[in-house]
């Protein structure tokens, strides 16, 4: 399959994708060639759909599809009164599957100065701020990871939360050091729920 330059754009492409290398890249392409009415047009059309339609959330930073809003912030009938804060969106999957918590989720898009280097405000913190403020939220959990970088945000995020009200819990130590949260047992995370502990002295 080499010296085809369909194919070679297309292998770097699907290479560049989690856990895909070339290898596997080329057996994906030829089973999508083998198949092109029944894979390559719908994928063509769910790419094309994907693309045009899903962005990310600018209030909570989960992904939204543009015809049908968001789930996290305007889809929810339920009121809550809690904002649980998380690296991405894998973490919210994560505590979601664990059934451990009932409340809104928040999703960072990243830490404060890890390799990617998201600019401060692309962490959408303050709009955590506004969304604590205005959906009259009662504790903000911080859900960030085990690392330096996750622990940094969790200070950041308090120090920004630190005018407002708002009781603020982080996740139990009993996180293995280095712990990212969608590599957690459900046990783990359950219990680091369970036992999550106080930043601040609640102001009343
Ligand atoms: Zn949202």
């Amino acid at each position: 399959m080499k010296n085809i330059p369909e194919i070679e754009n297309l292998v770097k492409l699907i290479s560049k994708l989690p856990g895909l290398g070339p290898k596997s890249a080329r057996r994906i392409i030829l089973k999508l060639i083998n198949n092109r009415s029944e894979l390559i047009r719908p994928m063509l059309s769910s790419l094309n759909d994907l693309y045009k339609n899903i962005s990310r959330c600018q209030s909570c930073g989960t992904l939204k599809s543009s015809l049908s809003g968001c789930n996290n912030c305007e889809n929810t009938e339920k009121k809550y009164s809690k904002i649980c804060v998380v690296e991405d969106i894998s973490d919210q999957w994560s505590i979601e599957n664990s059934s451990i918590y009932q409340g809104y989720f928040h999703i960072l898009g990243g830490t404060i100065s890890s390799s990617n280097n998201p600019r401060n405000e692309d962490l959408l913190i303050d709009s955590l701020v506004k969304r604590v403020v205005n959906d009259k939220i009662e504790e903000v959990i911080i859900a960030t990871s085990a690392t330096v970088e996750g622990q940094t945000t969790a200070f950041y995020i308090q120090d920004k939360l630190k005018d407002t009200k708002v009781a603020i819990t982080k996740l139990a130590q009993g996180l293995p050091v280095g712990g990212e949260i969608e590599n957690l047992d459900d046990g783990t995370l359950v219990s680091a729920f369970k036992n999550r502990h106080s930043l601040n002295e609640k102001k009343d």
